[in-house]
C-alpha cells in the first residue's frame, strides 16, 4: 500500500510551514513554563519527558517530529497509557490532551500513533475520548460490531506495517446494537439491507454458542465479549500482525467498554482471550 502522504509532498509542506513555526516560537507568543529537569509525570516515559521539555524550549517542528514515534513506547507502555487515560476519563479528570501549535504542525511531517484500536462505530464509544488521548495518538478503525474483515484488516495492517504501531486493541462495548442484531433469528437478519447482513454475518459465529444466561444485561455482556474474542482470534491469521507479534513489536489485546460507568475492562491474558 502507498503511504497516505508522499514524501515529496510532505517535504514541500515542511518547507512551507517552517517560517510559521519559527514565528510561533518568538517571545510574543506565550510559552509554557519549562518543567523542572527530570520532573517525570505519572505514566510518562523518558521519551515523553524529553518531548515535553523540547516543546517547552520552543523546538522546531522537525525536532518535535524526530522525538515522536511509536518506538518511544513499548507495547506495555502503550497498554499503560490507555489504562491511565481511561482512568482519567471515568474518574472525571480527563485532560482532553491538546497540543502546542508547533507540536500540532509537526504532525504534517508524519503520524506516529502508538495504538491501533478496532472499535464499534457506535456514537457513544469515541475511542480517543474514552482513552483520553490526543491528536495523532490512536489509529482508529471503527465499524459496527468491530468485525475483522478485509477493510478493517487492511487498516490494521497499514498501522502496523507503515506506522510501526505497538498495540492492537479490539474493543467491544456494552449495549452493542450490532451484536444484538447478530443474535436475531435468520428471518429477521435476512430482512436487513445487504451490507448490514455482511457485517452481521461476521459476528454471528461468535454469538451462536454463548451459554444460556437469564439476565439480559449479563447475556449481552457475554455476547459482546465472545465477539471480541472471536475477532481477536482472527488477528494471528493476518501475516502482518503475526510477524510483528513474533518480533515482540506488537501486543494484541481485547477490551470491553462499559457505557454506564465509562470504564474499560481489558482482556490481556491467555485465559481471558480464549474463545469458548
Ligand atoms: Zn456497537
Amino acid at each position: 500500500m502507498k503511504p497516505l502522504l508522499s514524501l515529496t509532498f510532505a517535504a514541500f509542506l515542511a518547507t512551507f510551514f517552517q517560517p510559521v513555526a519559527a514565528h510561533a516560537a518568538e517571545p510574543a507568543v506565550a510559552q509554557p513554563t519549562p518543567p523542572e529537569p527530570g520532573a517525570q509525570k505519572a505514566g510518562e516515559t523518558e521519551p515523553d519527558l524529553k518531548l515535553r521539555e523540547a516543546i517547552a524550549r520552543g523546538a522546531t517542528i522537525e525536532d518535535i517530529a524526530k522525538l515522536k514515534g511509536p518506538s518511544t513506547k513499548t507495547p506495555q507502555d502503550a497498554i499503560r497509557s490507555l489504562k491511565m487515560g481511561n482512568a482519567r476519563f471515568f474518574g472525571g479528570t480527563a485532560r482532553r490532551p491538546d497540543m502546542s501549535a508547533n507540536e500540532r504542525r509537526a504532525q504534517i511531517l508524519q503520524q506516529t500513533p502508538f495504538a491501533v484500536v478496532l472499535g464499534c462505530s457506535d456514537s457513544r464509544v469515541p475511542v480517543e475520548l474514552v482513552y483520553d488521548q490526543g491528536l495523532g495518538d490512536i489509529f482508529s478503525v471503527r465499524v459496527a460490531g468491530q468485525a475483522v474483515e478485509p477493510g478493517t484488516s487492511g487498516s490494521i495492517e497499514y498501522a502496523v506495517k507503515h506506522l510501526n504501531t505497538r498495540l492492537l486493541v479490539i474493543m467491544g462495548h456494552e449495549g452493542c446494537g450490532a451484536v444484538k442484531a447478530a443474535m436475531l433469528d435468520d428471518a429477521e437478519r435476512k430482512a436487513e439491507p445487504e451490507n448490514v447482513r455482511y457485517l452481521l454475518d461476521r459476528i454471528v459465529p461468535a454469538v451462536a454458542n454463548i451459554p444460556k444466561i437469564r439476565d439480559p444485561k449479563a447475556k449481552m455482556r457475554e455476547a459482546v465479549i465472545a465477539n471480541v474474542r472471536k475477532q481477536l482470534a482472527l488477528a494471528p491469521q493476518n501475516p502482518v500482525v503475526k510477524a510483528a507479534v513474533a518480533k515482540n513489536e506488537l501486543a494484541v489485546i481485547g477490551a470491553f467498554y462499559e457505557i454506564s460507568s465509562g470504564q474499560v475492562d481489558f482482556l490481556e491474558n491467555e485465559d481471558e482471550l480464549k474463545v469458548h
